[in-house]
């Protein structure tokens, strides 16, 4: 009866094992189905959906997403174990917007925990409170998305304003329950300026208890995905930014918030 949570059932699209990105250590990374957003420059186009879906793959056609129990997502989960035990890594949750599946959400990080192994969430908290509160206690590292401070730009690029986001990182910090890392997709035309990494960063380090700041370059891997589920990509014009760019990005947020800034997850 206890263990009747690992009957439920969610829908993934992947799942990665041996990363070394996205938590500490060695991790599996678990990509659930279905996200809020529309980022213009997301390189998981198959992920926003939460219908299954086919995509051509170097012209084949693949099924996009797959229903599966916590139990069976927990049993590869666990093929690692060593792993992580050496590493200090664990289950990573990431998507799409985990938080649009919560009870499957909660559930697998109750799983891991349950079964000792660390547990990260990759997840912008677009979600309401109530939900992100339940999971909360599963949780040890939450790599949380924060795009830009101006509310308007936000939807303009995502396709939501973020207040509702920027008013849940605050009650995650207050909470104190889990580490709370910020990432930033550093994406030239949206927020790839000194003036708005700085306005970023000087957020995130008045979150309490943040310490570290990732800034993720913009790349374009994701763009034969669009063509393959017959979408146009609309950040064809857009070019990655430069180390020298993103290095000089870095220096500006460390000057401003005094965090630990790195580049890359
Ligand atoms: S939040 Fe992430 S998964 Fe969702 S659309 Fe934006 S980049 Fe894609």
């Amino acid at each position: 009866m206890a263990e009747q949570y690992l009957d439920e059932r969610g829908r993934i699209f992947d799942i990665q094992r041996y990363s070394i990105h996205d938590g500490a250590g060695i991790r599996t990374i678990v990509f659930l189905k279905g996200c809020v957003l529309r980022c213009k420059w997301c390189c998981n186009p198959e992920s926003q959906e939460y219908a299954v879906q086919t995509m051509l793959v170097q012209g084949k056609p693949k099924v996009i997403g797959q229903d599966v129990t916590v139990r069976e997502v927990l049993e590869t989960v666990e093929r690692d174990r060593t792993y992580y035990r050496r590493s200090g890594g664990g289950m990573t949750l990431s998507g799409g917007e985990s938080l649009c599946q919560p009870a499957f959400c909660e559930a697998l990080l109750r799983g891991a925990k349950e079964r000792g192994l660390t547990t990260a969430m990759e997840s912008m908290a677009c979600a309401e409170w109530r939900v992100i509160e339940r999971v909360l206690p599963y949780l040890d590292t939450y790599l949380m998305d924060i795009k830009h401070t101006d509310p308007a730009k936000h939807e303009r690029f995502t396709g939501r304003r973020n207040e509702l986001m920027l008013e849940n990182a605050k009650k995650v910090a207050e909470s104190g329950l889990c580490e709370l890392i910020v990432r930033v997709p550093v994406v030239p035309t949206f927020n790839a300026t000194e003036g708005e990494i700085e306005g970023i960063a000087r957020f995130a380090a008045s979150l309490k208890g943040v310490k570290k700041l990732h800034l993720l370059p913009y790349h374009r891997l994701g763009q034969d995905k669009y063509e393959g589920l017959g979408r146009e990509y609309e950040c064809r014009h857009i070019l990655p930014p430069d180390n020298a760019q993103m290095e000089r990005l870095a220096a500006a947020a460390r000057r401003a918030s005094g965090l630990d800034v790195q580049i890359g997850g």
